[in-house]
């Protein structure tokens, strides 16, 4: 299958019409399980020792999660599951609920309604900065900050605030492929100490981009972020994105193909708070973290992959979810931009 021991093999050549030619570049070419099954391995061995980092704490609830939950999981884009770890615990999908909402957006207003609002360039500032909105007027930002994301949240089409909730809701489970609930202790602690976001969405609201009642985009937003998620339901949303939109284990088309470069896009540039360049330099998979201790990256056309461990880095990235990914993704060929010269 032209992978062996988790390393591709770059001299891999098919007969097709009695010519010898490299197949590397042929679509749908997919790492087999027991390079996958190695690497899921070697990655949890190497990284579960590693005592780096430290939980979010800003939002009380998370500093009492436990830090040594650590689990993997990578789902391909045919529909198998491979799971290293605890797959079991939940944490709150935080900033990933992000890209999920930001999809959902685009599935009601189309692409092009993202730019024209809070846009979709990195700030190179904090994900919840002030100062990034200040400077740009509430624009050019991109929905995976705070600013650009309550405003995602409060653009979804519902005539209340439960139908707006439950749309939501909706949507995240079709990417998971089961019923998602929200971790009600983490809900409560985060409202009660939600006061900068509440600012961050008057002052989109001052700005023009964010319509209707801030205060209830902020409370659906901070609900969003406290749905809980294991490392199963993570990676099977990642790879819901990397298999253009079609859930890869339950069958069901979640969203619009022809949308899922856009949410890659903003994923790539994005994603991973101020490390997002450090990030797409050293794998070149568009991904999201979040406080709660997840990530997700997606190798498109080939596999999603989540990881769970509390601990972040400064940046705010799981410190073991991001080496682990890292490795896996190496050694299974998951960039993107990793291309085979073509032959003549
Ligand atoms: N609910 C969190 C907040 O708004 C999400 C932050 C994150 O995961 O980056 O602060």
């Amino acid at each position: 299958m032209g992978w062996v021991a988790g390393k591709r093999v770059l001299s891999r050549m098919v007969l097709v019409g009695g010519l010898l030619v490299s197949g590397l570049t042929l679509a749908g070419e997919l790492p087999s399980a027991e390079a996958i099954r190695a690497a899921l391995t070697q990655a949890h061995e190497r990284y579960q020792g590693l005592d780096e980092g430290a939980n979010a704490d800003y939002i009380p609830a998370l500093a009492k999660v436990d830090s040594d939950i650590f689990g993997i999981v990578l789902v391909t884009v045919d529909g198998r599951v491979f799971s290293v770890g605890d797959v079991k615990s939940e944490v709150s999908i935080q900033s990933i609920s992000k890209v999920f909402t930001m999809a959902l957006v685009m599935e009601e207003k189309g692409v092009a309604a993202l730019p024209d609002t809070m846009g979709v360039d990195a700030t190179g500032q904090p994900f919840n900065s002030i100062h990034a909105i200040e400077q740009y007027r509430g624009a050019e930002m991109n929905p995976l900050v705070n600013a650009g994301a309550i405003t995602a949240t409060s653009m979804v089409q519902g005539r209340n605030a439960d139908t707006v909730w439950k749309k939501i809701l909706g949507f995240y489970n079709d990417f998971a492929g089961r019923k998602l609930t929200v971790q009600d202790d983490i809900y409560a602690s985060e409202a009660a100490t939600n006061q900068r976001n509440q600012a961050i969405a008057h002052l989109m609201h001052a700005y023009g981009h964010l319509q209707g009642d801030p205060v209830q985009a902020t409370d659906i937003y901070t609900r969003q972020c406290s749905v809980g998620v294991n490392a199963r339901d993570l990676a099977v949303m990642a790879a819901s994105l990397a298999n253009g939109g079609v859930n890869p284990v339950t069958g069901k088309a979640v969203m619009t193909a022809a949308n899922v470069p856009e949410v890659l896009a903003v994923m790539a540039t994005a994603g991973l708070y101020d490390d997002a360049g450090k990030w797409l330099y050293a794998t070149g998979l568009p991904a999201k973290s979040g406080v709660g201790g997840g990530i997700i990256a997606v190798s498109p056309g080939k596999f999603g992959i989540a990881a769970i461990s509390p601990p972040l880095d400064a940046a705010g990235n799981s410190v073991r979810g991001q080496k682990a990914i890292a490795d896996i993704s190496a050694a299974l060929g998951g960039n993107p931009y990793e291309v085979v010269p073509y032959q003549r």
